[in-house]
C-alpha cells in the first residue's frame, strides 16, 4: 500500500502488464500502418510514459507529437476540459492517432474529437491505455483499447493524485475500505 496526500492506494497492475498490454497495442496498430507513416499525439500530462514506451515497441515509420487537456481535479472529474495547446501543425492529409492514457466518462475525448473535427486530416483514431468502460458514455468508439479496468480510481504510469504518483512504474488503485476505515 502506498500514500499520496491523504488517500492510500493498492497495487493494482504490474508494470509486466502495463508493458504486455502497450506491445498488443503497438502490434495491432503496426499491422493497420504499416505502410502510412502516422502521426502519434500524445495527450498529456498523463500519457507521457506511455507515449515513451509504445513509441519503443512501434516498429514502422511514425511521427509524434503532443495536445494537453485536463478534466480531473483530485479523484473527480470536473467536467471542466481545459485546452492548453493547439492541434499540431502540418497534420493536413496525415493520419492521426491519440495516444489517451485513460478515458473515464470520454469528456476529454469528445474534446479532442472535436479538437480534430475543423482539420483536413485523412483518418483520426483514438488509442488508450486505460478504459473504463462501465462509465464511458460518448458517442466515438474507442479504436484500440490497452486494458479494461473498473469504475475506479487509479495513480501511477503516468497517472496522478494531485500530480503525484505519476513515476510510479505500476498502477495503483484507491484503496476505498481504508479510506471509510480513516473517516471512521
Ligand atoms: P474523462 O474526460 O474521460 O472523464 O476523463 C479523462 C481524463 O481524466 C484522463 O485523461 C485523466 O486525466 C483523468 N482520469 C480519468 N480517470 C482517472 C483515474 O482513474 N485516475 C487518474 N489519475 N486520472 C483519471
Amino acid at each position: 500500500m502506498i500514500r499520496l496526500h491523504d488517500k492510500y492506494f493498492k497495487p493494482f497492475l504490474s508494470e509486466k502488464q502495463i508493458l504486455g498490454a502497450i506491445q498488443r497495442m503497438a502490434q495491432e496498430i503496426a499491422v493497420d500502418y504499416k505502410d502510412d507513416t502516422p502521426i502519434f499525439v500524445g495527450v498529456l500530462n498523463g500519457a507521457f510514459m506511455f507515449v515513451s514506451d509504445f513509441l519503443k515497441e512501434y516498429p514502422y515509420s511514425c511521427e509524434v507529437s503532443f495536445v494537453k487537456l485536463s478534466s480531473y481535479q483530485g479523484l473527480t472529474s470536473t467536467g471542466i476540459v481545459e485546452t492548453l495547446l493547439d492541434v499540431p501543425d502540418n497534420i493536413e492529409g496525415r493520419s492521426i492517432i491519440i495516444l489517451e492514457d485513460i478515458i473515464d466518462t470520454g469528456r476529454t475525448l469528445q474534446k479532442l474529437v472535436h479538437l480534430f473535427s475543423n482539420t483536413k486530416v485523412k483518418e483520426f483514431k483514438i488509442a488508450s491505455l486505460f478504459y473504463k468502460a462501465e462509465v464511458y458514455n460518448g458517442e466515438y468508439a474507442i479504436d484500440y483499447v490497452g486494458l479494461e479496468i473498473p469504475d475506479k480510481f487509479i495513480v501511477g504510469y503516468g497517472l496522478d493524485y494531485k500530480e503525484l504518483g505519476r513515476n510510479l512504474r505500476e498502477v495503483y488503485q484507491l484503496n476505498q475500505k481504508y479510506m471509510i476505515n480513516l473517516v471512521l
